[in-house]
């Protein structure tokens, strides 16, 4: 062991433009993010101001054309912000990666009409964005969706209840997936609904074990109205929008793990270089060290892993397996990283004095969102099976 403490993650990053960006985050991080992590967690603030300012900063658009108000960034750079973001604060982090996920249908499947007269202001204008796919009799079964959307003319006329939506209630649009026909993932279409259309409500946040400034919520569609001009895609494209969505937003997830670990690693680090028992600092014993050793090499591997996936969909290459693979993969190496942080600061560990307890609640739910880690290994599966074995699901 050096005697220096924990140093920020050397990147390996393309271009000088990519260096600067991670500058700009690191101090925009120092100034407003880290310094209210903890306190307004407890609170439960969502700390919208911060979104307004990544926004205004050009970080809510990164991967997407410049042409549209994007950033232009090739997802490895992408990833690297959000990994920073998250060990700063998940809140924040996993909101960006949820944010983007929710621009991904109308810029992946968006008319060129309806992308500019949108995205500009859902990349770089200030709007927040959510993802409307889950419901409360189908999560992991996600084509079995009930809210309905039947077309009047140009109007179509949604109703039915969303579950789970991260910034549910806040949110400036949503990116829903509703059904149009009775074929199972067939007839189901994605729609841009603004977030104060009449009819759209939000039941109170869900009262949860971590992040707990991260709104999530059910969402009632009453008889919501949407111009067919709002429609993504064509009728019946909805499911492979959303399932095209999740595989970029997995490797959202999976930074968002590595950053949540490399934090616990940091924290975890600082403190057994600093509490002495038996005579000896606690970085001093084997035990201990060959867990740190461990921590370590599971976060390398993780960020490898996401970061060869990322390249590998930057040069228009199939992603799918490997999106999956490090969601799986980030996100129990991030649940065991966070729980041995615990264990490495003993009592102290265990208290919200110390973040690791946080970073441990919060570690959970990356194993959930996007798809468990259950469903992300039935997608590895199929892969390895091959297609005729694909059912429709997540
Ligand atoms: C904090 C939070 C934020 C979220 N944000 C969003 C959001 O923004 N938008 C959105 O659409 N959704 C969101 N979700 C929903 C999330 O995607 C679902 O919770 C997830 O897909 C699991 O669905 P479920 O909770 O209904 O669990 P279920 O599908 O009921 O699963 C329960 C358990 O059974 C397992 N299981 C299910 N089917 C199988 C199978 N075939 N084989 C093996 N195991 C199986 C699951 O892995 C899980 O362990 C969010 C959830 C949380 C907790």
């Amino acid at each position: 062991m050096t005697d220096h403490g924990p140093q920020p993650v050397d990147r390996q990053l393309p271009t000088e433009e990519a260096r600067d960006l991670i500058a700009l985050v690191r101090d925009l991080i120092q100034r407003e993010i880290a310094p209210h992590a903890a306190q307004e967690e407890e609170a439960g603030h969502f700390p919208r101001e911060v979104f307004r300012l990544l926004s205004a900063s050009g970080l809510l658009g990164l991967p997407y054309a410049e042409e549209f108000g994007g950033g232009d960034q090739p997802y490895e750079v992408y990833l690297q912000v959000l990994e920073e973001l998250a060990a700063a604060r998940l809140t924040v982090g996993l909101g960006v990666s949820v944010h983007t996920l929710a621009c991904h249908g109308l810029a992946g499947f968006g008319s060129k009409e309806q992308r500019a007269e949108h995205l500009p202001a859902m990349l770089g204008g200030g709007l927040l964005g959510a993802y409307c796919l889950s419901e409360p009799q189908s999560g992991s079964d996600a084509a079995a969706l009930r809210t309905r959307a039947v077309r009047h003319g140009d109007t179509w006329t949604l109703n039915g209840t969303k579950a789970w939506i991260t910034h549910g209630g806040i949110a400036d649009f949503y990116t829903v997936m509703a059904r149009t026909g009775d074929d199972g993932a067939h007839g189901i279409t994605a729609f841009l609904v603004p977030g104060n259309a009449p009819g759209l409500s939000a039941a109170a946040p869900e009262r949860k074990m971590g992040m707990k400034g991260s709104p999530t919520a059910q969402l009632h569609f009453d008889g919501v109205e949407v111009p067919d001009a709002r429609r993504i895609g064509a009728e019946g494209q909805g499911f492979s929008i959303a399932l095209a969505a999740l595989d970029s937003g997995r490797l959202g997830i999976a930074a968002c793990a590595v950053g949540l670990a490399q934090a616990a690693l940091d924290e975890a680090l600082t403190f057994v270089r600093d509490r002495r028992q038996f005579g000896r600092p606690l970085v001093d014993f084997q035990g201990l060290r060959f867990m740190l050793a461990d921590m370590a090499t599971q976060i390398e591997a993780g960020r490898a892993l996401y970061l060869a996936a990322a390249r590998l969909r930057d040069a228009g290459r199939p992603f799918s397996r490997q999106a999956a693979m490090a969601k799986l993969f980030c996100t129990d190496a991030a649940m065991r990283v966070t729980t041995d942080a615990v264990q490495l600061m003993g009592g102290y560990g265990y208290t919200a004095d110390f973040p690791a307890e946080r970073y441990m609640r919060e570690a959970k739910v990356l194993q959930i969102v996007e798809g468990t880690n259950q469903i992300q290994r039935l997608v590895i599966a199929r892969h390895l099976a091959g297609p005729e074995s694909r059912p429709e699901s997540r």
